[in-house]
């Protein structure tokens, strides 16, 4: 794949996508409890599209991520998905990965996955497979993905009873199962490692980073919706 014409076109669909993520973003990314926020806190104005620099059109003021933090994730994973790329349901992969950016920027800032971002990214995800299946004639593959879909959504479900996750975690679960299920069981088992793996990572780093700064230990709660994503996102690239 030549490498200079994809950057460029992922740049442009960074810049293109992010605006209305950032949106998105500053909708949801409230603390649990309180109503969601259209509107900027400082001068009122509702935000629907926001600039690169993450400042209120209106106030100049600081709205959501730091500036080019949203476009430069939302170019890296169109670089991601367009080295995935290999049949209609790319569609798929590349919706999920414009509402993953929304939905991993707004679990990192307030821990939720809001419901209806997951509903949006769930039913996306199963209208574009059942048209690429219908499209490529084997309509079969929609039962494989719904097959894994439940299977991860309800082993996410079992750590959300438990505690050890998010409500909002077995819904993303159940739609990035759906997606993974195209691909083959492996890749949707690659994907859950892969999130472990990282998130164990991030964990661990922060850990010793609070060690090393010597801040009095609160816990690590570390979001856990980035890194189902992020390793969706390597266990496609790495099929
Ligand atoms: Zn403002």
């Amino acid at each position: 794949m030549p490498v200079v014409p994809v950057v460029v076109a992922a740049v442009l669909v960074g810049l293109l996508v992010a605006p209305p993520l950032r949106g998105l973003i500053a909708y949801f990314a409230v603390p649990e409890g309180e109503p969601w926020c259209g509107a900027c806190p400082l001068c009122g104005r509702v935000v629907r599209l926001l600039p690169p620099t993450g400042r209120c059109p209106g106030c100049r003021g600081r709205l959501g991520a730091g500036a080019g933090a949203v476009e430069a994730v939302t170019a890296a994973v169109a670089v991601a998905v367009a080295c995935a790329a290999d049949g209609p349901q790319t569609m798929a992969l590349g919706w999920a990965g414009a509402l993953g950016v929304a939905l991993g920027f707004v679990d990192g800032r307030v821990h939720r996955l809001p419901h209806r971002l997951n509903l949006a990214l769930l039913a996306g995800v199963a209208v574009l497979l059942t048209a690429a299946a219908l499209a490529e004639g084997r309509p079969g593959v929609l039962l494989r993905c719904l097959l894994v879909a439940l299977t991860v959504g309800a082993l996410l479900e079992v750590a959300v009873q438990i505690g050890a996750l998010g409500p909002g975690d077995s819904p993303l679960g159940l739609a990035l199962g759906g997606l993974l299920g195209w691909y083959g069981w492996w890749v949707a088992i690659g994907g859950l490692v892969a999130a472990v793996v990282l998130a164990g990572l991030w964990a661990t780093l922060r850990a010793a980073a609070l060690l090393i700064r010597r801040r009095p230990w609160r816990g690590l709660d570390v979001p856990v919706g980035p890194f189902l994503l992020l390793g969706a996102l390597t266990a496609v690239l790495a099929r």
